[in-house]
């Protein structure tokens, strides 16, 4: 039999060796975690809305009309009355004809790239997609060719030479590195090549676009522009499930060969009804919007002063660049001696090489709690410079997943 003890073994002497940590409460900045006051600046809960009364409220107040559980797949009898609400709440919110509601995000791209790519089609997939595109590429038997990151040009001559079916697929916003996608040059590129593109813009709803509507109304695109829009709920959104948004044929078609979709049973409906009451607050929340690119432009001011190297990014994901694992578990493992929890991001989640501190900014996050993250990271600051910290690796037995 395989030896699984030995793979973990070496997991640990690689610093990849992944733990769980155990949080108390609500999600919000201030967390108990193993027993301890840490200041999270990890989730991805952008505006702040994950524990917000509102959203637990329309959650309790749906529960005596639709009871819990989901009882069945969308196409047996578990599609609500309120998950049709906000499949049609989606569409209009993202303007697009109509939307398709997932149980998570991971199974929406499975479940779209798949269905829509085949044996002997092409996906054109951006080199930092995230792991839920890679998996859902593989899963259509589709043949996959990775283009680098962000680069227009290099995808340009691969369609090029490209015959049959295509599709392109890309982050909107990406998850480890915060840069947008250049979505108007991939749009014009796909209506040249006739390819069908599809933009998960997980990190981009509810934060970008004039309205939270993402990084696809950001840059003015319409449902021409990318026919195939994903979403992710659990994220800036606040609740839990994706959708996925575009022309009624395709969601149509997804009704029909989505195995993800009609293979698995509804989300609660009660969730659905939360979801409405957390879209009614994203459109009028450009306070909170504000707030996050103030909180962006005043930690990228002063940690750049510090002397860290931060990424070309203007979301509120901010990773600061350490390369090394050992060195980036360290720091994580110095700032939490700090009380400031941030996740040190090691391959595969990121390339060989290029281990990372993943800062990500909340609406929720006050003035003093970036003066605390920057208090700590001007302590910590050394720990870049030393070689001593690669060189003496210790079990990570206090470091987080990622
Ligand atoms: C988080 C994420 C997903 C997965 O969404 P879940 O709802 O958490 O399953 C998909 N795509 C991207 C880019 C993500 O960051």
């Amino acid at each position: 039999m395989r030896d699984f003890a030995a793979e973990l073994a070496d997991r640990k002497q690689a610093g990849l060796y992944r733990t769980r940590r155990l949080v108390e409460g609500p999600q919000q900045p201030g967390l108990t975690v193993d027993g301890k006051p840490l200041l999270s600046f990890c989730s991805n809960d952008y505006l702040g809305l994950a524990s917000h009364p509102d959203l637990t409220r329309a959650l309790c107040e749906a529960l005596p009309d639709t009871g819990l559980g989901g009882a069945s797949s969308h196409l047996i009898c578990g599609h609500h009355r309120a998950h049709h609400q906000l499949e049609e709440r989606l569409a209009e919110f993202t303007g697009r004809s109509s939307a398709l509601f997932f149980s998570t995000g991971y199974m929406a791209n499975l479940g779209v790239i798949s269905a829509l790519a085949g044996r002997g089609d092409t996906i054109f997939s951006d080199r930092l997609n995230h792991a839920s595109i890679i998996d859902g590429c593989v899963l259509s038997r589709a043949k996959v060719r990775r283009y680098p990151h962000g680069d227009v040009d290099a995808l340009a001559e691969m369609l090029a030479q490209t015959g049959g079916h295509k599709l392109v697929v890309t982050d909107g916003v990406f998850s480890m590195d915060g840069d947008v996608a250049p979505l108007g040059e991939l749009a014009r590129l796909c209506r040249t090549h006739d390819a069908l593109l599809v933009v998960d813009d997980a990190h981009g709803i509810g934060v970008l676009g004039p309205d939270g509507q993402g990084s696809v109304a950001a840059l003015g695109l319409s449902e021409d522009d990318v026919p195939l829009l994903i979403g992710t709920l659990g994220k800036a959104v606040g609740t839990s499930g994706a959708f996925v948004a575009g022309p009624r044929l395709l969601t149509d078609y997804l009704v029909q060969k989505a195995r993800t979709y009609i293979y698995t049973t509804a989300m609660p409906p009660a969730l659905a009804a939360a979801t409405c009451a957390s879209l009614d607050l994203i459109a009028g929340a450009g306070v909170r919007r504000q707030r996050l690119q103030q909180l962006v432009l005043r930690f990228r001011q002063e940690a750049t002063a510090l002397g860290y190297r931060l990424m070309a990014s203007e979301t509120p994901i901010q990773p600061i660049m350490v390369g090394d694992n050992w060195r980036a578990l360290a720091l994580s493992r110095a700032l939490e001696d700090r009380g400031i929890w941030v996740t040190a991001i090691r391959p595969p989640t990121v390339p060989e090489g290029e281990a990372r501190l993943r800062v990500t900014f909340s609406a929720a996050h006050s003035d003093q709690d970036l003066d605390r993250l920057l208090a700590a990271l001007a302590a910590c600051r050394g720990l870049l410079d030393s070689s001593s910290v690669a060189a003496a690796p210790v079990v990570p037995d206090r470091v987080g997943a990622g």
